[in-house]
């Protein structure tokens, strides 16, 4: 007989079953218009589950959205996160965390649907892993705020009609305290976007100027000089979006790697045990990243976030290197360098492509060394870091 505990939780999955059933009836994934079916998909509160109902969700257990999602990708469903990685992985929670009602409703439906692609405008020409040393400055006008400065590295900026922008409210106050964030406009005049090409000869990311660009203050996120804390927010569910996923058994890179060598007529037993060494840090990896999702469904927030990004980012590396040593000297070739401002980010639509593009996961969402960091002062418990500038007012802290 099910437990007391038991019966909502059933009575949840029925209803979350009902839905998905009423979604793919109405709406067959096949051909359907992908904004169109991911509308249904929020209006049927199929899009985070666990949000309050009118904004997504039903207000349930966020255990239930593996099943939606597992249910969906059988479908042939649009993904929201390949349409709008930075919106959906980043600032849809960063909203339903810190967002006024209002601005809940104005900005995830729309979000969720990718009709608004969003971008995230932290890391700036002179700070990086130490982010909260930025300079871009917001300052007060009456009703709203006035920017001037430089972000770097924004991904998808050229596509997006919204940023999450951290910016400098207070050079008084340490670097930590003076921060603000804030909802910016993209398409307004103030805003310059100009593209970075990589490596792989595509510019996915770019550098963004800011002069004297008008945020409302009803688009601000939070309070003024709380802005650290709402990046925080946004920070870790970048770790877990970048490093965290839980694709099937044998899928992913790992995935590729074994087809490449089932095709190989050489069946060079080297390559073989690398092969599956490979597997199995693959699989210890998923089981890792499940585990952690288990934790963050009971609320216990574990270390699991910045462990599944320091081994997604070197395993990524060494099983896309190592299906170039599988191809034999086809791993040579590469398509073209030809400058393309690609519509989604992360695509790994080739194996070259995607080996090249992957050297980039051990700095994007926090370097592997600040992963450390975190881990060795939170988790360790050991001594930590030398900063000597924080308790110090901004404003006087040295910097070229
Ligand atoms: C593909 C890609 C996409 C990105 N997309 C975005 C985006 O959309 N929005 C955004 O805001 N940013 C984005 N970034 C920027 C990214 O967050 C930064 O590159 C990253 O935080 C590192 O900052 P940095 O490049 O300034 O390097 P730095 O901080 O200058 O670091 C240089 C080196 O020093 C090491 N280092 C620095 N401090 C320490 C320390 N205390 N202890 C030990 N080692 C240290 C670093 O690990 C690194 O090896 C993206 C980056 C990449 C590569």
């Amino acid at each position: 007989m099910a437990s007391t505990l038991d019966r909502p939780v059933a009575a949840d999955e029925k209803l979350v079953l009902e839905r998905i059933e009423q979604l793919l009836a109405e709406h067959p994934p096949k051909g359907a218009d992908p904004r169109e079916f991911l509308g249904a998909q929020f209006d049927l509160g199929l899009a985070w589950v666990w949000f309050p109902e009118g904004e997504g969700g039903l207000g349930l257990s966020p255990g239930l959205q593996k099943l939606i999602n597992e249910r969906m990708s059988e479908a042939g469903a649009p993904e929201p996160f390949r349409r709008n990685p930075i919106g959906y992985g980043m600032g849809a929670p960063t909203v339903m965390s810190h967002g006024s009602e209002a601005q809940k409703k104005r900005y995830l439906r729309p979000l969720f649907t990718a009709e608004e692609v969003w971008c995230q405008l932290f890391s700036e020409p002179g700070a990086g892993s130490d982010v909260a040393s930025l300079s871009t400055r917001a300052v007060r006008d009456g009703d709203e705020w006035i920017i001037n400065g430089q972000k770097v590295w924004t991904t998808l900026a050229h596509l997006a009609r919204w940023g999450m922008l951290v910016a400098r409210t207070d050079p008084e106050q340490p670097k930590h305290k003076g921060l603000t964030y804030f909802v910016v406009d993209m398409t307004q005049p103030g805003v310059e976007v100009r593209p970075l090409r990589q490596m792989t000869g595509e510019a996915e990311f770019n550098e963004v100027y800011f002069t004297d660009a008008r945020i409302p203050d009803k688009e601000r996120l939070g309070e003024v000089g709380e802005g650290w804390r709402v990046s925080l927010t946004t920070l870790m569910n970048e770790r877990v979006s970048i490093g965290g996923s839980i694709a099937p058994r044998g899928s992913g890179p790992i995935g590729e790697a074994v087809k490449i060598w089932k095709k190989r007529e050489d069946k060079d037993p080297v390559l073989r045990d690398r092969l599956i060494d490979a597997w199995i840090d693959a699989e210890v990896l998923r089981l890792t990243n499940i585990r952690a999702s288990e934790n963050r469904k009971k609320g216990t927030p574990g270390p699991e976030g910045s462990i599944g990004k320091i081994i997604s980012a070197d395993l990524n590396k060494h099983i896309w290197s190592l299906c170039l040593d599988l191809m034999g000297a086809e791993g040579t070739l590469y398509g073209s360098y030809a400058m393309v401002r690609p519509e989604t980010a992360m695509a790994a639509d080739s194996v070259w492509k995607a080996f090249l593009r992957a050297r980039a996961n051990s700095i994007e969402g926090g370097t592997s060394e600040i992963m450390r960091n975190i881990l060795g002062e939170r988790v360790l418990g050991l001594p930590g870091d030398v900063r000597t500038d924080k308790e110090l007012p901004w404003s006087q802290v040295p910097r070229s």
